[in-house]
């Protein structure tokens, strides 16, 4: 098994499939190199669509795959963009929030949204260019990431996250400041006028999900998987 999630959403005559990759698989920067080639050969072979990683950083950029030179690397950005069938947009997290987008336009997003991507507003960045693209119907799903009462802050950071995005406000299970990254991208999807799944899943608490908080510096990343056939 490749995913621990899978589903798929027709929009006229485009097949958009998204997959959420299960612990077995390790994609993250820190892997083997050899067992991330053999990850992404493995997404290939399930999708039939090329592979396209993105080297996150935490921020607001959006780069439309076609427009980049593979040959550069990775582009620096926090959300990957295609109106092509035969890509396959990969989302890495440990704890963060791996958001797959599909338009009724026919193209798709993958958004990686950690907590400064929360509070700087990837999520709504990357639905603004979809809809400058042309979306008008757009369908969101949010992946496995750690819960609002496990993700332990800071007073002072929940106060500076909670202050851009409200809903993120939140408390841990034993009772100190905590933020819930997917109640802040749920509010922001929502405000963006997008129908939501949520698969569920705190990446901390549930074994077969990599997770930064519980499993430290050596952690894991499982991917968020999206690909359209025409
Ligand atoms: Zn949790």
């Amino acid at each position: 098994m490749t995913f621990l999630y899978r589903d798929t959403l027709t929009w006229g005559t485009a097949t958009v499939s998204v997959g959420f990759t299960e612990r077995r698989l390790d994609l993250g920067d820190l892997a083997a190199a050899a067992a991330r080639e053999a990850a992404l050969a493995e997404i290939q072979e399930v999708t039939g669509a090329a592979p396209h990683l993105m080297h996150q950083v935490h921020g607001t950029g959006v780069q439309m795959v076609e427009d980049w030179d593979a040959a550069a690397g990775p582009p620096d950005v926090d959300a990957l963009i295609t109106a092509q069938p035969g890509r396959a947009l990969l989302t890495r997290a440990a704890d963060c929030v791996p958001v797959l987008l599909a338009a009724d336009s026919g193209a798709i997003g993958a958004v990686h949204a950690g907590r400064e991507g929360v509070r700087r507003g990837v999520v709504p960045a990357t639905v603004d260019r979809l809809r400058a693209l042309g979306a008008q119907r757009l369908h969101a799903w949010i992946g496995p990431h750690i819960c609002g009462a496990c993700y332990e802050v800071p007073d002072e950071m929940r106060a500076e996250v909670a202050s851009a995005v409200p809903a993120t406000h939140a408390t841990t299970s034993w009772g100190t400041p905590a933020l819930d990254l997917g109640a802040g991208v749920r509010a922001q999807l929502a405000e963006a006028g997008c129908a939501i799944v949520e698969v569920g899943g705190c990446t901390r608490e549930v074994p077969a999900l990599h997770s930064y908080r519980r499993d430290g510096a050596e952690a894991g990343r499982m991917a968020g998987v999206i690909w359209r056939t025409p």
